[in-house]
């Protein structure tokens, strides 16, 4: 058997005579499987497919920056994370390189037995510094970070508290805690500030509030003042997930915190390096303490390799730039600007946004991906955001801003994005 075998559906068989075809097992040069589970995952992407929800990511043929060579074709970048252009910067490439030279490719161990380089260390001592915080836990994505730390923080006897709109892995994070789980309406202080009175009658042992500071899907922002005033009135701590305010809101993007002059008065700061900063690798910013607890308790943390030097340097190269200097952010603003006021003008519905994160509404999910399909013909590529990410009558095109896009890319965009959306009568 050759180990990279494809599992190729039109090569396997079934060694049975055929009287049950779900009693059998799959036979592919050796290798068996399970013809029940097989089937069974079968229908359910059969079922994906009917509903027009299944993935099938295009390729990415070189960098990711303004204008890509998506599927084998140049076009305009309008979905990707990479709010400053980082991910294919000079600085931080050089960085990567560098590291890689000195350190190696790989971490070689997980992060407490024999994976911490200096360079994890300086890393957390500049995200903390970045964040106005006074430390820093280094996880290997957001995602770990949310999924490691809420469970940790959270125990029997504690309750949470959480915008209903809050990201999938702090959903994720919630569901594998012990504590009493409690969902506001989305950035409705009060039905917070209700339920807080009412949790706070039952004398938890610890209360949490957890919200996204920039929401993805719609481009809002949580009203974190009032959040941190409540929570101190009522006793309560607080978790930020700054994944997309991090390089975007705030003096030189140092995110929400910043953004509303409450900096120090939230207890965890979560983030992440796969957005504005251009890599890889996710964060909590909190006091000594509640790193040290974290480094300690976090099972996404302790049990997993520690990222290795490149990507780590190059997150080094991503804070050092930022701190330097605010010259992206402010082009990422200006860029932000021009792109919605012009869509507005030209009559699309933009929803609520107030970020880079620019969603195009056209309600019905068909429109959405047939909106999607023809942008790309155009060469514009921006996905559909439909059902199951949003509600069923609030499908849209996210569309996202970066400062490396040039006027020129802009405008291109525009014009494809007015073109269709006139052919699809979302516009006149
Ligand atoms: N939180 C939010 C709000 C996000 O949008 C994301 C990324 N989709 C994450 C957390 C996870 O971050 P990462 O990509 O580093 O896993």
């Amino acid at each position: 058997m050759e180990a990279n075998a494809r599992h190729n559906s039109d090569t396997w068989h079934n060694p049975d005579t055929g009287d049950n075809p779900n009693a059998g097992v799959l036979i592919y040069e050796g290798i068996e499987m399970n013809l029940k589970l097989q089937n069974e995952l079968s229908a359910e992407i059969e079922a994906l497919r009917q509903q027009n929800l299944l993935w099938n990511p295009k390729e990415l043929n070189g960098p990711n920056c303004a204008k890509s060579i998506v599927g084998g074709k140049e076009v305009v970048m309008l979905c990707s994370n990479n709010y400053l252009g980082l991910a294919n910067h000079r600085a931080l490439k050089r960085a990567a390189i560098d590291a890689v030279r000195k350190y190696g490719a790989g971490s070689g161990s997980v992060r407490p037995i024999a994976g911490t380089m200096d360079l994890h260390v300086k890393l957390e001592k500049l995200i903390a510094g970045f964040k106005h915080m006074d430390d820093a836990l280094y996880y290997n994505t957001g995602f770990t970070a949310n999924s490691g730390a809420l469970p940790a923080l959270l125990r029997e006897g504690d309750t949470v508290i959480s915008d209903e709109l809050n990201h999938g892995s702090i959903i994720d994070g919630l569901r594998l805690s012990k504590a009493e789980r409690h969902i506001y309406r989305h950035k409705d202080m009060g039905d917070l500030e209700a339920k807080l009175k009412e949790i706070a009658a039952k004398n938890p042992k610890r209360i949490l509030i957890v919200t996204d500071g920039v929401f993805s899907m719609d481009g809002d922002i949580a009203p974190l003042d009032r959040i941190v005033e409540l929570a101190e009135a009522h006793g309560a701590a607080t978790y930020v997930d700054d994944a997309h305010g991090d390089g975007v809101l705030g003096d030189h993007g140092r995110g929400i915190s910043s953004h509303f002059k409450v900096e120090g008065r939230v207890d965890f700061e979560m983030g992440t390096f796969s957005k504005a900063f251009g890599t890889m690798g996710g964060y909590v910013a909190t006091s000594k303490t509640g790193k040290e607890y974290l480094l300690n308790k976090s099972r996404t943390w302790l049990l997993t390799g520690a990222h290795g030097p490149a990507n780590v340097a190059a997150s080094i190269a991503a804070l050092e730039l930022l701190t330097q200097s605010d010259k992206l952010v402010k082009k990422l603003w200006s860029n932000t600007k021009y792109y919605k006021k012009r869509l507005k003008e030209l009559g699309f519905d933009i929803g609520e946004s107030v970020t880079p994160i620019t969603p195009i509404m056209t309600y019905d999910s068909g429109r959405a991906q047939h909106m999607s399909a023809r942008l790309y013909d155009e060469g514009v590529y921006a996905l559909p955001i439909v059902f199951p990410m949003v509600a069923k009558d609030k499908a849209r095109i996210r569309t996202m801003i970066t400062a490396e896009h040039k006027r020129a890319d802009l405008d291109f965009a525009i014009e494809k994005i007015e073109k269709v959306g006139k052919e699809l009568g979302l516009i006149k």
